[in-house]
């Protein structure tokens, strides 16, 4: 195909950015509040806090620094044992190898395709034996949907040992009531480009303990103590966001729900559309909450749809539309493949399914209809031309 002739690309997950955002950046160019801290900063922390029903919120460059910055307030250190879930994003896990910590990864189960409590329960019993309990847990909400909190505290809180929420896609989903990123000892959000909303690149580190999001920002201002020739005691990073990237963060906030209803209501036009396909099968929403549906996710199962998801993945490459698969489980990255797993089952890995069946379609909170039927067009087209040739061979 000429590439002229080439219809326009669709994204997964493109920013959406509204007019708020614009009048709080020519505030802070107006009162040359660029950089590095500012009003919008504090008032971001606070309207953040105040949205998810906690007590605090400490404004970063990224949900990186602020997954950093949780473990290092748990007391994570070298040598140290930190629980993970496997299916996510490197984020997650990067942070505790630059603590000199070891990852213990841990699979997800069918219902949330988060943690598995089962997995985890293994993991805390094994780790109780060897008298090495780990120094915290990191749970990830992934794909808009929080993680079945209630037995996972349980078991932590009965092992005495913190939650690291990392609730990066997972802003605007609930649990039970209460908001994603809050029931943890601390909770991290990212403001990444294909976030739910988005600041171009950010994070937002929360908890209920004031005392533990000022020690995170005194470590994310390179740890100055207030001497006017800056004294050092402690190891610091330059982790704050900017004023002008907080007032991009204040506008997308008050859109937030709004963009919460979008993306759901792209999800529900997939599920009317391909919800009936044999071997297709929706991300499922566990019953304790709300999900996002920050990225509309499925699997595809080849021996009854006729087709593998990879198929389906270039099929849209070729249509110009981008689709990815599930993240690979860090347990099958080679940068962490030295690291003990934990399977949902013995000898029953639920992550390494959804990962070899699945997928994620565009998602983006400003996706047309007319955009959205091209994906569907596409997606009927190779599964049924698939069909034709099989049943006609
Ligand atoms: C995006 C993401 C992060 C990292 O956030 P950044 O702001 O890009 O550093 C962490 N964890 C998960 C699960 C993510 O999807």
């Amino acid at each position: 195909m000429d590439p002229q002739d080439r219809p326009p690309r669709i994204f997964l997950s493109p920013p959406h950015i509204g007019e708020r955002e614009q009048i709080y950046v020519r505030e802070a160019f107006d009162t040359n509040w660029i950089a590095p801290l500012g009003p919008h900063v504090e008032a971001f922390e606070q309207e953040l806090a105040a949205y998810a029903g906690c007590a605090g919120a400490a404004a970063l460059s990224s949900g990186t620094a602020a997954i950093h910055l949780a473990l290092r307030l748990a007391g994570v250190g070298p040598g140290d044992d930190v629980f993970v879930s496997s299916l996510t994003f490197v984020a997650s896990v990067n942070p505790i190898l630059y603590q000199g910590a070891n990852p213990v990864l841990i699979d997800s189960d069918e219902e949330s395709w988060n943690l598995s409590v089962p997995a985890l329960k293994r993991a805390f019993a094994d780790a109780e034996q060897a008298g090495r309990l780990p120094k915290a847990v990191v749970v990830v909400n992934l794909y808009g949907q929080s993680a079945d909190m209630d037995p996972i505290l349980e078991l932590c809180d009965a092992y005495g040992v913190p939650v690291i929420e990392d609730a990066a896609e997972s802003l605007g989903a609930t649990y039970k009531g209460r908001q994603s990123g809050t029931l943890g000892a601390y909770g991290i959000y990212s403001f990444n480009g294909n976030k739910i909303i988005t600041t171009s690149g950010g994070g937002m580190l929360v908890s209920n303990d004031a005392v533990a999001l000022e020690r995170a920002r005194h470590w994310a201002t390179q740890a100055r103590e207030p001497a006017a020739h800056y004294e050092h005691t402690q190891i610091g990073y330059n982790y704050r966001l900017s004023n002008v990237l907080a007032g991009v963060g204040r506008g997308q906030l008050q859109v937030l729900e709004e963009r919460v209803a979008a993306r759901r209501a792209v999800f529900a036009r997939y599920e009317q559309a391909l919800g009936g396909i044999p071997g297709i099968r929706f991300m499922p929403e566990a019953s304790y909450g709300r999900s996002t549906r920050w990225l509309t996710a499925l699997t595809v199962n080849p021996a009854e749809a006729g087709v593998t998801s990879a198929q389906l993945i270039a099929a849209l490459a070729e249509a110009n539309i981008e689709s990815r698969p599930v993240w690979k489980p860090m347990h099958r990255q080679p940068l962490l493949e030295v690291y003990r797993y934990y399977p949902h089952d013995k000898g029953d890995s639920v992550s390494d399914r959804l990962f070899e069946q699945g997928m994620c379609l565009p998602s983006g909170s400003s996706l047309s209809e007319h955009d959205q039927d091209r994906v569907i067009a596409c997606l009927l087209a190779t599964i049924q031309g698939w069909r034709y040739r099989h049943e006609s061979a």
